[in-house]
């Protein structure tokens, strides 16, 4: 997985349809030294991979020439929550990014209407809003001097069309010599020359109006869903109160560091993860996890940057920087994951180079043949053949997916449903089985101490021993049995040498004496077990606990049982997959009567006393039944089973999860949200579906109606300008996606 390509990001400004990015990618693609190229429309970004070190500006100026505007992004999120963050730890390689918005010149000068990134300018404000609002003016002015000077119509509309045009042929002409010979401004320059060469001026002029007007609304969608994600960003407060010296001063939210306290007053909004060390109050989580009955949160208890304190006075330790917050990891990762592109698009992509030169094709033997083997009418037939040129413009079509993926991906992103590009997107629509870890996945992975048996020693013994040894582990096990022995304020001695043996226990010495803490069956591997005491495990396990005996000195020191309750939307969620279809089985290291205890009590089959290898081979033999199968686990001692799935899902519950390990992620611990991945990814592959139909439709039946003559050019272009906005609009609808 790992490759030595290394890689650099940049934001486009100016990019509206998808064929926009393409044009791009075959540009930078050409120049020496790159290996990939991916290109987002949605996240007006870049990533170019390169082998050495980058020529930066090498691709900044192949890029502006075509007309856009393009910055190399910091490493940080974009939008005003990220203009200030720390730079220290950014390669910069001697740019100035103080400004961070530093516009490329281009080459090209700046007569196009794509010269700018133009952050946060609303759409009328911009060049492109601009020109199409001259343009139409001018062809309105034209047709009222048509009428008055009918002689001097031709000519004004002849002038009119120019203002449209010459931007548009300009940019035909760099998409061309940057490698992308026919592009869609190739076809609307060569259908508006030729419709003035046989005479059709007035409808040439209008035909370039409309394609302006679908472009600008086009654009308008484009930011829509951009809008969306980084809608999100905004959400983090600009301010903060830190307290400092006994007294609050305040602050931006970006100088935070992690440790400061914050003061939250009732109605605010957190303006940053954390920790509450003081308080309790109601949080209003609905803006960043879409659950909208506010949840009840008290000191130690995690708190999320903008998330709503209802009522309390809270203090909160800060545990990330601002561009460190879940928040802003979301907004990247997304933004990141829209660069990736879905199978579908990649076909959608491949199709298109195909379609646009086979219309030209029809167009040229729709102009020429009729007139040349039957005796038709040469301007009758060119006109039609320019008609059909117009209708060769494969924008819907190129956006039809990609805006669809856009949209999902952001719609997830709001409800703590992160999914790594496209492909993961795409692919949760066939899965068939899901494979479950259970502890702190199916189970709150807060398991705690419920008993504890002594064997020749006392019970503060057991405990001390034990919590000796898990000093290191990370295990939520250990977690359980480190906060019990602070509890007990038992005294934990060094252990010498501990070391963690996945999915069995840790060992170590302690004060001189050889010891081990772990699975029933583990210790059973080093030394003999009494009937009593197997009696005793196998009772506790019957509760539905899991047991860690605690071996020291050759023999069984105690047992440590300890419960953790399952999650509780657990049952639900595994309901909610069958619902669709979809086979639950549960997998873990844990004995099999705690996990039939549980299974039980889940409705879920359980496969019991796996090692971590066992977990991936069981997802193997999942899928040569020909199932395709996801792995929900915490990562933590599942990563080759994660590994091994079709789909690897991290599931978590806060600033902890390993969002950047997995295929997805589920960042508020919520059982149901992997049915809900599933059934996101089949309202997405139906949008997209639905939009490959009209964009192909609509064409199909404007082919029709352009050969038999009932409609002419104009028409010709609303089929695709029409249709862009018909596609757009509809894979916004998924914006709005509840589940
Ligand atoms: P799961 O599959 O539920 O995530 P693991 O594979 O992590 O469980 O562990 C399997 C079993 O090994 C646990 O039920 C426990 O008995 C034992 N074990 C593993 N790690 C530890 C630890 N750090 N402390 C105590 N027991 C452990
Ligand atoms: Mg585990």
């Amino acid at each position: 997985m790992t490759s030595p390509l290394r890689q650099t990001r940049f934001k486009i400004g100016g990019m509206d349809c998808a064929s926009c990015a393409a044009k791009i990618d075959t540009a930078v693609r050409r120049l020496d030294g790159i290996a990939d190229v991916s290109v987002s429309v949605t996240g007006a970004s870049m990533t170019v991979s390169h082998g050495g070190p980058l020529n930066d500006d090498r691709v900044l100026r192949q890029v502006a020439r075509l007309g856009y505007g393009i910055v190399k992004a910091e490493a940080g999120i974009d939008g005003p929550a990220a203009t200030a963050h720390d730079h220290a730890d950014h390669d910069h390689e001697g740019h100035d990014h103080r400004g961070g918005r530093q516009i490329a010149k281009g080459a090209a000068g700046s007569s196009h209407p794509h010269s700018h990134v133009e952050p946060g300018q609303p759409w009328w404000r911009t060049r492109r809003a601009a020109l199409t609002l001259a343009c139409a003016a001018a062809v309105l002015a034209a047709y009222g001097i048509g009428h008055l000077l009918p002689s001097a119509e031709r000519w004004v509309f002849m002038a009119a069309l120019l203002v449209g045009l010459v931007p548009i042929a300009r940019r035909a002409l760099m998409a061309a010599l940057a490698g992308t010979p026919f592009s869609i401004e190739m076809l609307m320059t060569i259908a508006a020359a030729g419709a003035v060469m046989i005479n059709a001026t007035e409808e040439a002029a209008a035909v370039v109006v409309l394609f302006l007007i679908g472009e600008l609304l086009e654009g308008v969608a484009a930011r829509r869903a951009r809008a969306s994600i980084q809608g999100l960003a905004d959400l983090v407060p600009k301010t903060a109160l830190v307290e400092r010296g006994g007294s609050t001063v305040e602050v931006p939210a970006e100088q935070l560091g992690v440790g400061d306290v914050i003061v939250v007053r009732p109605g605010d909004r957190i303006p940053a993860d954390g920790e509450i060390v003081e308080g309790s109050s109601d949080i209003d989580e609905a803006p960043v996890t879409g659950e909208s009955t506010p949840k009840r949160k008290g000191v130690a208890d995690t708190v999320f940057a903008g998330t709503i304190n209802s009522d309390g006075v809270l203090k909160v330790r800060v545990t990330a920087a601002a561009s460190d917050n879940t928040i802003a990891r979301v907004v990247r990762l997304v933004e990141e994951a829209q660069e990736a592109k879905a199978p579908t698009e990649r076909f959608i992509d491949r199709f298109s180079r195909t379609y646009t030169p086979g219309v030209l094709a029809v167009g040229a033997l729709v102009a020429v043949l009729p007139p040349l083997v039957a005796g038709g009418d040469w301007n009758e037939w060119i006109y039609k053949g320019l008609a059909i040129l117009l209708i060769g413009c494969p924008c819907a079509l190129v956006i039809s997916t990609p805006a669809a993926i856009a949209a999902g991906l952001a719609t997830g992103a709001r409800r703590g449903l992160l999914m790594k590009g496209g492909a993961v997107l795409e692919g949760f629509r066939r899965i068939t089985a899901v494979a479950f870890d259970k502890t702190g996945t199916l189970t709150a992975g807060k398991p705690v101490v419920t008993d504890i048996v002594a064997y020749g020693r006392d019970e503060r013994g057991v405990l001390a021993l034990a919590a000796a040894l898990e000093q290191g582990s990370s295990h939520p096990l250990a977690v359980a049995i480190l906060d019990r022995a602070k509890a007990a304020k038992a005294p934990v001695p060094p252990a010498l040498a501990a070391r963690a043996i996945s999915g069995k226990g840790v060992e170590g010495s302690v004060g001189g004496v050889a010891a081990f803490l772990g699975s029933g069956p583990a210790a059973g591997e080093r030394v003999a077990m009494t009937e009593a005491q197997r009696l005793a495990i196998d009772s506790l396990n019957g509760q539905g606990k899991t047991v860690s005996v605690l071996v020291a000195d050759g023999v069984v020191a105690g047992l440590i049982a300890m419960r953790d309750e399952p999650r509780p939307d657990a049952a639900a969620g595994i309901a909610a997959l069958k619902a669709e279809g979809i086979r639950a089985v549960m997998l873990t290291g844990d004995n099999r009567r705690t996990a039939q205890a549980i299974a039980a009590s889940l409705g879920i089959e359980a496969r019991a006393e796996l090692l971590p290898q066992d977990k991936q081979r069981i997802v193997g033999e999942l899928q040569s039944e020909g199932l395709k199968v996801a792995k929900v686990g915490d990562g933590i001692n599942d990563a080759p089973a994660l590994a091994a799935a079709d789909i690897g899902i991290a599931m978590g519950g806060g600033t902890d999860v390993a969002l950047e390990t997995a295929d997805a992620a589920i960042l508020h611990g919520r059982v149901r949200d992997v049915a809900s991945m599933v059934r996101l990814s089949r309202a997405v592959m139906a949008n997209i579906g639905q939009n490959i139909t009209v964009a192909l439709g609509l064409k199909a039946v404007f082919l029709v109606t352009t050969i038999s003559g009932i409609t002419g050019l104009w028409p010709a272009i609303l089929a695709d300008t029409g249709a862009t906005v018909l596609v757009t609009a509809n894979a916004m609808r998924l914006l709005r996606w509840r589940g």
